[in-house]
């Protein structure tokens, strides 16, 4: 990276951010009271107003089903819809439209692939080459090809800098390498992959290509024949375009040779009950009714993008990289994760100092109005190959500003600044316990605070009722999280570990020593959310007997005040995993008893969560 102060970068702009911005309506929306500020394009981008006229113009004045419609509406319909296959020939290069496959995105697309010309190519001892850098949609496809042919995944590294080793890649082609699927940009760090190097080496070793270009397409020029590519997939909304729709390129050839992927109307081209023969390209890859107002609004979004300029809005998305690459390295306490030297608009990074989960740093931005993604962003190979459980990324569009990149940093750094000695180390309490060897401390785990869960539920019900508004109740949240006693480190075992979490969760229980049946439990989580959620759950079930626990309709009552709606789909299968874990812990003392009673052995504690 080229060193240049933020100024020289604001004084430069490449593109009118601002006229821009004001063809996006949802830019001018408040989030928590705070305007908007939207950089989490790498995982849909917002969509200008005439993409959603264009939609809504096609249901209002032109649908109708297309293909075999007699009337003038279903020729109209047929021709819009085959105006955009050829609007998005044309802006990938493709050398027809009917190379161009509608498909409901990326991930069908590669699925198409893998499982079309999967089955008609791979066979046992060949090989598919993928990278460290894959998306889930660019490997579990292929595993599962891989899987149903006995062919084998081999797998490109990357450096610490988050590039592909290209001297591995190259000796890792041999010829049983039948084909190449990679990303053109990693939707996690960035990276801008040489894919044309890529395809020109898989070439020679006799290979085809896939390439990943739903982090690409938006950001720069495609050229599938000047790249010699294969296949190329990618996605609409990620490209200002309507979800739903996305495109598989293909070689004719290639298409031609592959068997259909789905049955159905409109892929054939004749059927009796003995035999079926199929449509020509593209239709024989279009089963069934297509997303007629996708293609349409995905079109609209080519025309807008172009006309708005792809060499411009990339230029306006590297100096925005840069100015938020020189911000967030500034703030102490801040890694940025992937330095690639060639890098499209995403900025990923942890907070070590102090160590901040990601979720929290997420929670935390979203009240200023600030939207990133947090997570392992479905790359759970790279993030092993990072060392990490997950990160926090930016990604960049076309109306995004330098002031944005300033009020992340800001936000960033006074959040890093609040965080600073924050929590409170209270899980291990020096005191000697009966049955314990002398000096071992003894481990707190929290009483019942009321007489059931049902009692325990009305008292946080109240609460949640007096704050006002779900700002306050997550304020809330996070101030239980932070008060709540922290696990020591000894109970933080793989046995204890609650898988189903977005974050990291433990979840320690044991029978208290004079009862039978009362169950307490410690847990603890690198998200200060989910630490607020496990303090909710501790109100409600720690010191409870197994018996009331499981009489206790956990989810019903997480409905009732609320939280299902208002707690992301991640958070929410997280505290359906822990809620399940003490139940089934809840389960086991309840068996125990009974076998124990039916003995009347001693009520000695049972460790649950370590039988
Ligand atoms: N590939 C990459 C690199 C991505 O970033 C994504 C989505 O984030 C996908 C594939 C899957 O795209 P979709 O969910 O639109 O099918």
């Amino acid at each position: 990276m080229t060193a240049s102060s933020p100024l020289d970068v604001v004084q430069r702009p490449a593109l009118d951010a601002a006229a821009i911005r004001v063809q996006f309506p949802i830019l001018r929306t408040c989030v928590h009271g705070q305007p908007l500020v939207y950089l989490d394009n790498a995982a849909s981008a917002q969509k200008p107003d005439r993409v959603v006229d264009a939609v809504a113009d096609y249901y209002l004045r032109q649908h109708a089903n297309i293909h075999r419609g007699a009337y003038q509406l279903s020729i109209t319909a047929t021709r819009l819809h085959e105006e955009a296959r050829a609007c998005v020939a044309r802006f990938i290069n493709a050398a027809e439209p009917a190379e161009c496959i509608f498909t409901r995105g990326t991930t069908e697309s590669i699925n198409l692939v893998a499982a079309s010309w999967g089955k008609a190519n791979l066979r046992p001892g060949d090989e598919i080459i993928l990278s460290e850098l894959e998306h889930h949609s660019n490997i579990v496809p292929w595993q599962m090809a891989a899987q149903a042919s006995e062919a084998r995944i081999r797998v490109i590294p990357i450096d610490d800098a988050g590039e592909l080793r290209l001297d591995v890649y190259r000796q890792l082609l041999s010829p049983r390498t039948r084909l190449v699927a990679v990303t053109q940009v990693s939707n996690a760090l960035g990276t801008v992959n040489p894919v044309q190097e890529i395809i020109s080496a898989a070439h020679a070793a006799g290979a085809l290509v896939l390439i990943d270009g739903a982090q690409w397409v938006a950001h720069g020029r495609t050229d599938v024949q000047a790249l010699d590519a294969d296949f190329y997939a990618f996605s609409g909304h990620k490209l200002y375009g309507p979800t739903g729709i996305g495109v598989l390129y293909g070689k004719r050839r290639l298409l031609e040779a592959m068997p259909p992927y789905q049955g159905g109307g409109d892929m054939i081209e004749r059927v009796t009950f003995a035999h079926t023969t199929y449509a020509e390209l593209p239709n024989k890859f279009e089963a069934g009714t297509p997303h007629i107002a996708g293609a349409v609004g995905l079109a609209a979004a080519i025309d807008w993008l172009c006309a708005a300029g792809l060499e411009a809005a990339a230029t306006h998305e590297a100096l925005l990289l840069r100015h938020a690459t020189q911000r967030l390295s500034a703030i102490p306490g801040i890694e940025i994760k992937g330095t690639a030297r060639n890098k499209a608009g995403v900025l990923s990074w942890v907070v070590t100092d102090p160590p901040m989960g990601t979720l929290d740093i997420g929670v935390a931005l979203d009240f200023k109005g600030i939207c990133i993604r947090t997570g392992h962003h479905c790359c759970q190979p790279l993030m092993d190959r990072l060392g990490l459980a997950s990160t926090a990324r930016a990604s960049f569009g076309v109306y995004n500003t330098i002031a944005e990149v300033d009020c992340l940093a800001a936000e960033l750094a006074a959040i890093i600044d609040a965080g600073r000695g924050q929590r409170v180390s209270v899980g291990a309490v020096p005191a000697p316990a009966a049955g314990r060897p002398t000096g071992a401390p003894e481990i707190l785990y929290p009483g019942a605070e009321a007489e059931s869960p049902a009692a325990a539920a009305e008292l946080i019900r109240e609460v949640f009722e007096l704050l006002p508004d779900w700002s306050m109740r997550y304020q809330h949240l996070m101030g239980l999280g932070a008060r709540l006693p922290v696990m020591p480190e000894t109970l933080k075992t793989p046995a204890n570990f609650v898988s189903g979490c977005q974050s990291l969760v433990h979840l320690d229980a044991r029978v208290r020593s004079d009862s039978t049946d009362i169950l307490e439990f410690l847990a603890d989580s690198d998200a200060a959310i989910v630490r607020g959620l496990i303090a909710l759950l501790q109100q409600l079930f720690s010191g409870q007997s197994a018996t009331t626990i499981l009489a206790f309709n956990a989810q019903a009552f997480f409905g009732q005040i609320g939280l299902d709606e208002h707690l992301s789909l991640g958070r929410r299968n997280g505290l359906a995993a822990m809620v399940q874990r003490l139940r089934q812990l809840a389960s086991r003392v309840v068996g125990q008893r009974g076998v124990r009673d039916l003995e009347a052995a001693s009520p000695a504690a049972v460790h649950c969560s370590h039988t």
